[in-house]
Protein backbone atom coordinates (compact mmCIF):
# COMPACT_ATOMS: atom_id res chain seq x y z
CA UNK A 1 0.00 0.00 0.00
CA UNK A 2 1.37 3.35 -1.08
CA UNK A 3 1.21 5.76 1.92
CA UNK A 4 0.96 9.69 1.52
CA UNK A 5 2.04 12.69 3.94
CA UNK A 6 -1.28 14.70 3.40
CA UNK A 7 -4.75 12.53 3.03
CA UNK A 8 -8.01 13.91 2.30
CA UNK A 9 -11.09 12.04 3.63
CA UNK A 10 -14.41 13.22 2.11
CA UNK A 11 -17.49 11.66 2.15
CA UNK A 12 -17.42 11.25 -2.05
CA UNK A 13 -13.98 11.08 -4.20
CA UNK A 14 -13.79 13.82 -6.16
CA UNK A 15 -14.46 12.44 -9.65
CA UNK A 16 -17.37 12.67 -12.23
CA UNK A 17 -19.00 8.88 -11.91
CA UNK A 18 -23.09 9.76 -12.76
CA UNK A 19 -23.10 7.15 -9.97
CA UNK A 20 -25.28 8.71 -7.30
CA UNK A 21 -27.58 5.90 -5.56
CA UNK A 22 -30.41 8.48 -6.22
CA UNK A 23 -29.10 9.25 -9.63
CA UNK A 24 -28.82 12.77 -8.69
CA UNK A 25 -25.90 14.78 -8.21
CA UNK A 26 -23.95 16.21 -4.99
CA UNK A 27 -22.16 18.30 -7.15
CA UNK A 28 -19.05 17.74 -8.60
CA UNK A 29 -17.01 20.81 -7.92
CA UNK A 30 -14.26 20.11 -9.65
CA UNK A 31 -12.30 22.16 -11.19
CA UNK A 32 -13.80 24.69 -8.32
CA UNK A 33 -14.26 24.19 -4.87
CA UNK A 34 -12.21 21.91 -2.97
CA UNK A 35 -10.15 19.94 -5.29
CA UNK A 36 -9.49 23.21 -7.40
CA UNK A 37 -7.84 24.35 -3.98
CA UNK A 38 -6.05 21.28 -2.87
CA UNK A 39 -4.33 20.43 -6.33
CA UNK A 40 -1.37 21.82 -6.51
CA UNK A 41 -0.90 20.74 -3.38
CA UNK A 42 -2.26 17.30 -3.56
CA UNK A 43 -0.52 16.40 -6.30
CA UNK A 44 3.06 17.56 -5.18
CA UNK A 45 2.91 15.98 -1.98
CA UNK A 46 1.69 13.46 -3.99
CA UNK A 47 -1.69 13.37 -2.08
CA UNK A 48 -4.23 10.78 -1.12
CA UNK A 49 -8.35 11.34 -1.49
CA UNK A 50 -10.43 8.73 0.73
CA UNK A 51 -13.48 8.53 -0.63
CA UNK A 52 -16.57 7.16 -2.02
CA UNK A 53 -16.66 6.22 -5.29
CA UNK A 54 -20.47 6.88 -5.87
CA UNK A 55 -21.75 3.07 -6.11
CA UNK A 56 -22.48 0.11 -4.21
CA UNK A 57 -20.83 -3.02 -3.50
CA UNK A 58 -16.93 -3.69 -3.79
CA UNK A 59 -14.97 -0.60 -3.97
CA UNK A 60 -13.40 0.05 -7.21
CA UNK A 61 -9.58 0.52 -7.89
CA UNK A 62 -9.25 3.94 -9.43
CA UNK A 63 -6.38 4.96 -11.33
CA UNK A 64 -4.87 8.76 -9.88
CA UNK A 65 -6.10 11.34 -11.45
CA UNK A 66 -3.23 14.18 -12.12
CA UNK A 67 -1.46 12.93 -9.75
CA UNK A 68 -3.68 12.36 -6.78
CA UNK A 69 -4.12 8.71 -5.79
CA UNK A 70 -7.74 7.70 -5.32
CA UNK A 71 -9.02 5.43 -2.63
CA UNK A 72 -11.97 4.27 -2.82
CA UNK A 73 -14.44 2.80 0.33
CA UNK A 74 -16.85 0.52 -0.17
CA UNK A 75 -20.69 1.16 0.98
CA UNK A 76 -23.38 -1.42 0.80
CA UNK A 77 -26.97 -0.73 -0.07
CA UNK A 78 -27.48 -0.47 3.28
CA UNK A 79 -24.92 2.04 4.46
CA UNK A 80 -26.18 4.36 1.80
CA UNK A 81 -29.99 4.15 3.02
CA UNK A 82 -29.01 4.67 6.60
CA UNK A 83 -25.57 6.36 6.90
CA UNK A 84 -26.02 8.66 4.06
CA UNK A 85 -29.23 9.28 3.20
CA UNK A 86 -30.43 8.34 7.23
CA UNK A 87 -28.08 9.65 9.67
CA UNK A 88 -26.34 12.54 7.59
CA UNK A 89 -28.94 13.67 5.28
CA UNK A 90 -32.03 12.79 7.41
CA UNK A 91 -30.78 13.15 11.11
CA UNK A 92 -28.04 15.50 11.14
CA UNK A 93 -28.59 17.70 7.48
CA UNK A 94 -32.20 19.29 9.07
CA UNK A 95 -30.60 19.61 12.52
CA UNK A 96 -27.69 21.46 11.58
CA UNK A 97 -30.21 24.10 9.33
CA UNK A 98 -32.10 25.32 12.24
CA UNK A 99 -34.33 22.37 12.10
CA UNK A 100 -36.26 23.98 9.50
CA UNK A 101 -37.52 20.60 8.61
CA UNK A 102 -38.04 18.26 11.37
CA UNK A 103 -34.75 16.11 12.42
CA UNK A 104 -35.29 12.06 12.00
CA UNK A 105 -34.16 10.11 14.74
CA UNK A 106 -33.81 5.97 14.08
CA UNK A 107 -30.98 4.08 16.09
CA UNK A 108 -30.78 1.75 13.32
CA UNK A 109 -28.85 4.95 11.62
CA UNK A 110 -26.79 5.57 14.38
CA UNK A 111 -24.96 2.19 14.07
CA UNK A 112 -24.78 2.54 10.45
CA UNK A 113 -22.94 5.99 11.20
CA UNK A 114 -20.56 4.74 13.55
CA UNK A 115 -19.85 1.66 10.95
CA UNK A 116 -19.03 3.58 7.96
CA UNK A 117 -17.02 6.33 10.16
CA UNK A 118 -15.13 3.20 10.93
CA UNK A 119 -14.28 2.09 7.49
CA UNK A 120 -13.19 5.39 6.49
CA UNK A 121 -11.14 5.99 9.57
CA UNK A 122 -9.27 2.41 8.75
CA UNK A 123 -8.87 3.60 5.04
CA UNK A 124 -7.25 6.65 6.23
CA UNK A 125 -5.15 5.03 8.98
CA UNK A 126 -3.81 2.61 5.81
CA UNK A 127 -2.34 5.07 3.13
CA UNK A 128 -1.37 7.81 5.75
CA UNK A 129 2.47 7.74 6.22
CA UNK A 130 4.12 8.06 9.52
CA UNK A 131 3.13 11.55 11.21
CA UNK A 132 0.93 12.75 8.19
CA UNK A 133 -1.44 15.20 7.74
CA UNK A 134 -5.15 13.81 7.71
CA UNK A 135 -7.94 16.03 6.95
CA UNK A 136 -11.31 14.77 7.31
CA UNK A 137 -14.16 16.60 5.67
CA UNK A 138 -18.32 17.60 6.72
CA UNK A 139 -20.91 15.99 8.62
CA UNK A 140 -20.74 12.59 7.07
CA UNK A 141 -17.97 11.70 8.84
CA UNK A 142 -17.75 13.65 12.47
CA UNK A 143 -16.68 10.51 14.28
CA UNK A 144 -13.55 10.02 12.05
CA UNK A 145 -11.09 12.36 13.73
CA UNK A 146 -11.73 10.32 17.16
CA UNK A 147 -12.08 6.88 15.87
CA UNK A 148 -8.66 7.73 13.81
CA UNK A 149 -6.40 8.79 16.57
CA UNK A 150 -7.23 5.65 18.27
CA UNK A 151 -5.94 4.07 15.56
CA UNK A 152 -2.81 6.05 14.96
CA UNK A 153 -2.26 8.70 17.49
CA UNK A 154 1.30 9.77 15.58
CA UNK A 155 -1.24 11.50 12.92
CA UNK A 156 -2.09 15.45 12.87
CA UNK A 157 -5.64 15.20 12.28
CA UNK A 158 -8.03 18.40 11.21
CA UNK A 159 -11.61 18.36 10.84
CA UNK A 160 -13.35 20.97 8.91
CA UNK A 161 -17.30 21.11 8.61
CA UNK A 162 -18.66 23.16 5.51
CA UNK A 163 -22.38 22.94 6.96
CA UNK A 164 -23.04 25.18 9.95
CA UNK A 165 -22.95 24.24 13.39
CA UNK A 166 -25.64 24.56 15.70
CA UNK A 167 -26.67 26.38 18.73
CA UNK A 168 -27.00 24.55 22.02
CA UNK A 169 -30.77 24.37 21.81
CA UNK A 170 -30.89 22.72 18.85
CA UNK A 171 -27.73 20.57 19.53
CA UNK A 172 -28.88 19.32 22.41
CA UNK A 173 -31.68 16.94 20.95
CA UNK A 174 -29.78 14.87 19.71
CA UNK A 175 -29.59 10.89 21.20
CA UNK A 176 -25.44 10.58 20.52
CA UNK A 177 -24.63 13.83 21.16
CA UNK A 178 -21.66 13.35 23.65
CA UNK A 179 -20.20 10.55 21.22
CA UNK A 180 -20.33 13.67 18.31
CA UNK A 181 -18.55 16.16 20.24
CA UNK A 182 -15.70 13.25 21.00
CA UNK A 183 -15.59 12.28 17.40
CA UNK A 184 -14.55 16.22 16.41
CA UNK A 185 -12.77 16.32 19.87
CA UNK A 186 -10.01 13.81 18.03
CA UNK A 187 -9.15 16.54 15.87
CA UNK A 188 -6.01 18.94 16.53
CA UNK A 189 -7.67 21.43 15.20
CA UNK A 190 -11.55 22.29 13.90
CA UNK A 191 -12.57 24.70 11.52
CA UNK A 192 -16.36 26.05 11.01
CA UNK A 193 -17.33 28.74 8.83
CA UNK A 194 -18.54 31.33 10.86
CA UNK A 195 -17.20 32.36 14.42
CA UNK A 196 -20.85 31.51 15.68
CA UNK A 197 -20.03 27.79 14.91
CA UNK A 198 -16.71 27.66 16.62
CA UNK A 199 -18.40 29.33 19.75
CA UNK A 200 -21.52 26.88 19.86
CA UNK A 201 -19.10 23.81 19.88
CA UNK A 202 -17.22 25.49 22.51
CA UNK A 203 -20.10 25.92 24.92
CA UNK A 204 -21.40 22.09 23.82
CA UNK A 205 -17.78 20.70 24.39
CA UNK A 206 -18.41 22.48 28.35
CA UNK A 207 -21.99 21.73 28.32
CA UNK A 208 -21.86 18.32 27.43
CA UNK A 209 -18.53 17.21 28.16
CA UNK A 210 -17.37 19.38 30.96
CA UNK A 211 -14.29 20.35 29.01
CA UNK A 212 -12.92 23.82 29.81
CA UNK A 213 -13.45 25.70 26.26
CA UNK A 214 -12.97 29.10 24.87
CA UNK A 215 -13.91 30.31 21.44
CA UNK A 216 -10.65 29.30 20.22
CA UNK A 217 -9.34 26.03 22.28
CA UNK A 218 -10.77 23.08 24.04
CA UNK A 219 -8.79 20.72 26.75
CA UNK A 220 -9.34 17.10 26.34
CA UNK A 221 -7.76 15.72 28.67
CA UNK A 222 -3.57 16.40 28.19
CA UNK A 223 -4.37 17.63 24.33
CA UNK A 224 -5.53 21.09 23.28
CA UNK A 225 -8.22 21.16 20.60
CA UNK A 226 -7.61 24.13 18.37
CA UNK A 227 -10.88 25.82 16.67
CA UNK A 228 -11.66 28.65 14.28
CA UNK A 229 -14.14 30.49 11.35
CA UNK A 230 -12.34 29.16 8.36
CA UNK A 231 -15.27 30.57 5.75
CA UNK A 232 -14.36 28.38 2.42
CA UNK A 233 -14.03 29.92 -0.79
CA UNK A 234 -14.08 29.64 -4.73
CA UNK A 235 -11.53 30.08 -7.11
CA UNK A 236 -12.27 33.16 -8.52
CA UNK A 237 -10.03 33.72 -11.11
CA UNK A 238 -10.92 30.63 -12.70
CA UNK A 239 -14.91 32.01 -12.69
CA UNK A 240 -13.43 35.06 -13.65
CA UNK A 241 -11.94 34.14 -16.94
CA UNK A 242 -14.70 31.73 -17.67
CA UNK A 243 -17.54 34.62 -17.30
CA UNK A 244 -14.82 36.56 -19.59
CA UNK A 245 -14.51 34.09 -22.15
CA UNK A 246 -15.90 34.82 -25.65
CA UNK A 247 -17.77 32.24 -25.85
CA UNK A 248 -19.31 32.96 -22.82
CA UNK A 249 -20.52 36.15 -23.88
CA UNK A 250 -21.92 34.72 -26.79
CA UNK A 251 -23.53 32.08 -25.09
CA UNK A 252 -24.95 34.48 -22.34
CA UNK A 253 -26.29 36.86 -25.39
CA UNK A 254 -28.26 34.11 -27.12
CA UNK A 255 -29.75 33.25 -23.40
CA UNK A 256 -30.72 36.35 -23.09
CA UNK A 257 -32.19 36.47 -26.41
CA UNK A 258 -34.05 33.36 -25.65
CA UNK A 259 -35.69 34.70 -22.59
CA UNK A 260 -37.38 37.65 -24.55
CA UNK A 261 -34.78 40.27 -23.97
CA UNK A 262 -36.61 41.37 -20.81
CA UNK A 263 -35.42 44.61 -19.28
CA UNK A 264 -34.08 42.51 -16.31
CA UNK A 265 -33.28 38.91 -15.08
CA UNK A 266 -33.23 37.55 -11.54
CA UNK A 267 -31.63 34.46 -11.43
CA UNK A 268 -31.08 32.24 -8.69
CA UNK A 269 -29.50 28.80 -8.80
CA UNK A 270 -30.32 26.19 -6.01
CA UNK A 271 -29.72 22.34 -5.24
CA UNK A 272 -33.47 21.74 -4.61
CA UNK A 273 -32.90 21.29 -0.85
CA UNK A 274 -35.82 22.63 1.67
CA UNK A 275 -32.67 24.21 3.41
CA UNK A 276 -32.42 27.03 0.33
CA UNK A 277 -35.78 28.62 0.75
CA UNK A 278 -37.59 27.90 -2.89
CA UNK A 279 -40.65 28.33 -1.76
CA UNK A 280 -40.29 31.37 0.00
CA UNK A 281 -38.82 32.95 -2.83
CA UNK A 282 -41.36 31.94 -4.72
CA UNK A 283 -44.24 33.34 -2.91
CA UNK A 284 -42.65 36.54 -2.50
CA UNK A 285 -42.05 36.66 -6.20
CA UNK A 286 -45.96 35.99 -7.16
CA UNK A 287 -47.08 38.37 -4.87
CA UNK A 288 -44.73 40.85 -6.65
CA UNK A 289 -46.29 39.93 -9.77
CA UNK A 290 -49.89 39.65 -8.20
CA UNK A 291 -49.66 43.60 -6.65
CA UNK A 292 -48.03 44.39 -10.23
CA UNK A 293 -44.46 45.77 -8.96
CA UNK A 294 -43.27 43.15 -11.21
CA UNK A 295 -44.36 42.63 -15.25
CA UNK A 296 -44.17 39.43 -16.86
CA UNK A 297 -42.67 40.64 -20.10
CA UNK A 298 -39.34 43.10 -18.24
CA UNK A 299 -38.99 41.32 -15.93
CA UNK A 300 -38.28 37.55 -16.09
CA UNK A 301 -37.02 34.70 -13.14
CA UNK A 302 -34.48 32.25 -13.79
CA UNK A 303 -34.90 29.40 -11.47
CA UNK A 304 -32.56 26.55 -11.87
CA UNK A 305 -33.29 23.95 -9.00
CA UNK A 306 -31.37 20.75 -9.41
CA UNK A 307 -32.40 17.47 -7.72
CA UNK A 308 -30.40 15.98 -4.93
CA UNK A 309 -30.95 13.45 -2.57
CA UNK A 310 -33.83 12.75 -4.21
CA UNK A 311 -34.93 8.95 -2.25
CA UNK A 312 -35.10 10.91 1.00
CA UNK A 313 -38.92 11.48 0.94
CA UNK A 314 -38.51 15.42 2.47
CA UNK A 315 -36.70 15.83 -0.74
CA UNK A 316 -39.52 14.39 -2.90
CA UNK A 317 -42.18 16.22 -1.05
CA UNK A 318 -40.27 19.94 -1.14
CA UNK A 319 -39.82 19.18 -5.29
CA UNK A 320 -44.11 18.09 -5.96
CA UNK A 321 -44.41 21.74 -3.58
CA UNK A 322 -41.61 23.58 -5.79
CA UNK A 323 -43.46 22.57 -9.45
CA UNK A 324 -46.88 22.88 -8.32
CA UNK A 325 -46.15 26.40 -7.19
CA UNK A 326 -44.39 27.11 -10.43
CA UNK A 327 -46.99 25.69 -12.72
CA UNK A 328 -49.44 27.84 -11.13
CA UNK A 329 -47.57 31.07 -11.08
CA UNK A 330 -46.84 30.36 -15.09
CA UNK A 331 -50.31 29.67 -15.33
CA UNK A 332 -51.61 32.26 -13.75
CA UNK A 333 -49.24 35.30 -14.36
CA UNK A 334 -47.54 33.59 -18.13
CA UNK A 335 -48.73 34.59 -21.76
CA UNK A 336 -48.46 32.57 -24.52
CA UNK A 337 -43.99 33.10 -25.09
CA UNK A 338 -44.09 34.85 -21.88
CA UNK A 339 -42.89 32.83 -19.06
CA UNK A 340 -43.08 34.20 -15.42
CA UNK A 341 -40.29 31.59 -14.10
CA UNK A 342 -38.26 29.99 -16.38
CA UNK A 343 -37.64 26.98 -14.23
CA UNK A 344 -34.78 24.60 -15.43
CA UNK A 345 -33.94 20.97 -13.23
CA UNK A 346 -31.48 19.71 -15.36
CA UNK A 347 -27.74 20.38 -13.72
CA UNK A 348 -25.74 22.46 -15.73
CA UNK A 349 -22.04 22.77 -16.40
CA UNK A 350 -19.69 25.80 -15.43
CA UNK A 351 -19.36 27.72 -18.55
CA UNK A 352 -23.26 27.41 -18.62
CA UNK A 353 -23.23 28.88 -15.08
CA UNK A 354 -20.74 31.37 -16.31
CA UNK A 355 -23.65 32.87 -18.92
CA UNK A 356 -26.31 32.97 -16.51
CA UNK A 357 -24.48 34.78 -13.64
CA UNK A 358 -23.78 37.33 -16.54
CA UNK A 359 -27.01 37.91 -17.51
CA UNK A 360 -28.36 38.44 -14.11
CA UNK A 361 -28.97 41.80 -13.26
CA UNK A 362 -29.71 40.77 -9.89
CA UNK A 363 -29.11 36.96 -8.23
CA UNK A 364 -31.70 35.83 -5.48
CA UNK A 365 -29.65 33.97 -2.61
CA UNK A 366 -31.95 33.46 -0.54
CA UNK A 367 -31.72 30.25 1.98
CA UNK A 368 -33.45 30.18 5.12
CA UNK A 369 -30.43 28.44 6.38
CA UNK A 370 -26.38 27.93 4.30
CA UNK A 371 -22.93 26.97 5.66
CA UNK A 372 -21.12 29.14 2.94
CA UNK A 373 -23.25 29.70 -0.22
CA UNK A 374 -20.66 29.05 -3.09
CA UNK A 375 -23.09 30.43 -5.39
CA UNK A 376 -23.27 33.63 -4.23
CA UNK A 377 -19.62 33.85 -4.74
CA UNK A 378 -19.51 32.89 -7.78
CA UNK A 379 -21.61 35.03 -9.02
CA UNK A 380 -19.52 38.03 -7.37
CA UNK A 381 -16.78 36.47 -9.57
CA UNK A 382 -18.64 36.85 -12.56
CA UNK A 383 -19.33 40.21 -12.43
CA UNK A 384 -16.17 41.06 -13.80
CA UNK A 385 -17.68 44.69 -14.89
CA UNK A 386 -18.74 45.58 -11.85
CA UNK A 387 -22.45 45.27 -12.44
CA UNK A 388 -25.52 43.73 -10.97
CA UNK A 389 -27.24 43.32 -7.52
CA UNK A 390 -26.53 40.45 -5.10
CA UNK A 391 -30.09 39.76 -2.85
CA UNK A 392 -28.26 37.63 0.04
CA UNK A 393 -29.99 36.01 2.84
CA UNK A 394 -28.60 37.11 6.30
CA UNK A 395 -28.77 32.86 7.20
CA UNK A 396 -25.76 32.43 4.27
CA UNK A 397 -22.57 31.96 6.05
CA UNK A 398 -21.44 34.49 2.91
CA UNK A 399 -23.55 36.86 4.15
CA UNK A 400 -20.62 37.50 7.30
CA UNK A 401 -17.74 38.66 4.41
CA UNK A 402 -20.55 40.24 1.40
CA UNK A 403 -22.16 42.49 3.88
CA UNK A 404 -22.35 45.07 0.55
CA UNK A 405 -24.84 42.96 -0.73
CA UNK A 406 -28.52 43.12 -0.13
CA UNK A 407 -29.43 41.39 2.76
CA UNK A 408 -32.49 40.24 3.78
CA UNK A 409 -34.47 37.61 6.13
CA UNK A 410 -36.03 34.97 4.05
CA UNK A 411 -38.45 34.35 6.64
CA UNK A 412 -39.93 37.65 6.61
CA UNK A 413 -42.42 38.03 3.59
CA UNK A 414 -42.82 41.53 3.18
CA UNK A 415 -38.76 42.35 3.49
CA UNK A 416 -38.13 40.02 0.72
CA UNK A 417 -40.42 41.62 -1.58
CA UNK A 418 -39.14 45.04 -0.21
CA UNK A 419 -35.28 43.68 -0.68
CA UNK A 420 -35.98 42.49 -4.52
CA UNK A 421 -37.66 45.27 -5.43
CA UNK A 422 -34.55 47.66 -3.94
CA UNK A 423 -32.47 45.56 -6.01
CA UNK A 424 -34.24 45.87 -9.20
CA UNK A 425 -34.62 49.43 -8.46
CA UNK A 426 -31.05 50.71 -7.08
CA UNK A 427 -29.09 52.66 -9.07
CA UNK A 428 -26.18 51.64 -11.33
CA UNK A 429 -24.10 53.86 -8.56
CA UNK A 430 -25.18 51.84 -6.12
CA UNK A 431 -24.56 48.68 -7.22
CA UNK A 432 -21.30 49.33 -8.64
CA UNK A 433 -19.79 50.53 -5.35
CA UNK A 434 -21.28 47.20 -3.64
CA UNK A 435 -20.21 44.94 -6.11
CA UNK A 436 -16.42 46.37 -5.90
CA UNK A 437 -16.24 45.93 -2.26
CA UNK A 438 -17.72 42.31 -2.73
CA UNK A 439 -15.02 41.63 -5.66
CA UNK A 440 -12.47 43.66 -3.24
CA UNK A 441 -12.74 41.01 -0.79
CA UNK A 442 -13.43 37.68 -2.21
CA UNK A 443 -10.05 38.09 -4.60
CA UNK A 444 -8.15 38.21 -1.06
CA UNK A 445 -10.26 35.62 0.04
CA UNK A 446 -10.54 32.95 -2.25
CA UNK A 447 -10.34 29.38 -2.04
CA UNK A 448 -6.42 29.01 -1.78
CA UNK A 449 -6.33 31.78 0.88
CA UNK A 450 -8.64 29.53 2.33
CA UNK A 451 -6.78 26.07 2.11
CA UNK A 452 -3.56 28.14 3.34
CA UNK A 453 -4.70 29.63 6.26
CA UNK A 454 -6.93 26.12 7.53
CA UNK A 455 -3.87 24.36 6.62
CA UNK A 456 -1.03 27.05 8.11
CA UNK A 457 -3.13 26.32 11.42
CA UNK A 458 -3.50 23.00 11.43
CA UNK A 459 0.38 21.66 10.66
CA UNK A 460 2.87 24.12 12.80
CA UNK A 461 5.55 22.97 11.20
CA UNK A 462 3.94 25.19 8.47
CA UNK A 463 5.94 22.87 5.79
CA UNK A 464 2.51 21.70 4.12
CA UNK A 465 1.15 25.58 3.61
CA UNK A 466 5.10 26.52 2.88
CA UNK A 467 4.52 24.33 -0.07
CA UNK A 468 1.07 25.49 -1.09
CA UNK A 469 1.97 28.72 -1.50
CA UNK A 470 5.39 27.67 -3.41
CA UNK A 471 2.73 26.39 -6.11
N1 LIG B 1 -23.65 23.98 -9.46
C1 LIG B 1 -23.35 23.34 -10.64
N2 LIG B 1 -24.32 23.13 -11.59
C2 LIG B 1 -25.62 23.57 -11.40
C3 LIG B 1 -25.93 24.22 -10.21
C4 LIG B 1 -24.93 24.43 -9.26
O1 LIG B 1 -22.21 22.95 -10.85
O2 LIG B 1 -26.45 23.35 -12.28
C5 LIG B 1 -22.61 24.22 -8.47
C6 LIG B 1 -22.42 25.68 -8.16
O3 LIG B 1 -21.63 26.28 -9.14
C7 LIG B 1 -21.79 25.65 -6.76
C8 LIG B 1 -22.36 24.38 -6.16
O4 LIG B 1 -22.94 23.65 -7.22
O5 LIG B 1 -20.39 25.54 -6.87
C9 LIG B 1 -23.39 24.64 -5.07
O6 LIG B 1 -22.73 25.01 -3.90
P1 LIG B 1 -23.48 25.82 -2.76
O7 LIG B 1 -22.49 26.09 -1.66
O8 LIG B 1 -24.14 27.05 -3.33
O9 LIG B 1 -24.65 24.87 -2.23
P2 LIG B 1 -24.70 23.31 -1.82
O10 LIG B 1 -25.28 22.60 -3.00
O11 LIG B 1 -23.29 22.88 -1.50
O12 LIG B 1 -25.64 23.26 -0.65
Amino acid sequence: MRQSSLVVVANRLPIDDGLAPDGACEWRRSPGGLVGALHPLLQHTPATWVGWAGGTGPAPKLADIDGVRMHSVPLSREDVRDHYEGFANSTLWPLYHDAVEQPVYHRRWWDAYQRVNQRFAEAAAEVAEPGAVVWVQDYHLQLVPGLLRALRDDLRIGFFLHVPFPPPELFMQLPRRAELLLGMLGADLVGFQRAQAAHNFAQLATKVLQLPATDRRIAVGDRVVRIGAFPVSIDMSEMEALAARPDVARRARKLRGDLGDPQQVILSVDRMDYTKGIEQRLKAYSELLAGGHVKVRDTVLVQVAVPSRERVEQYQILRDRVEREVGRINGEFGRVGEMAIHYLTQPFDRAELAALYRIADVMAVTPLRDGMNLVAKEYVAARVDNTGALVLSEFAGSAAEFTQAYLVNPHDLEGLKLTLMQALQATPADIGERMRGMREHLRTHDIRAWARSYLTALDRTGDIANRLIAT
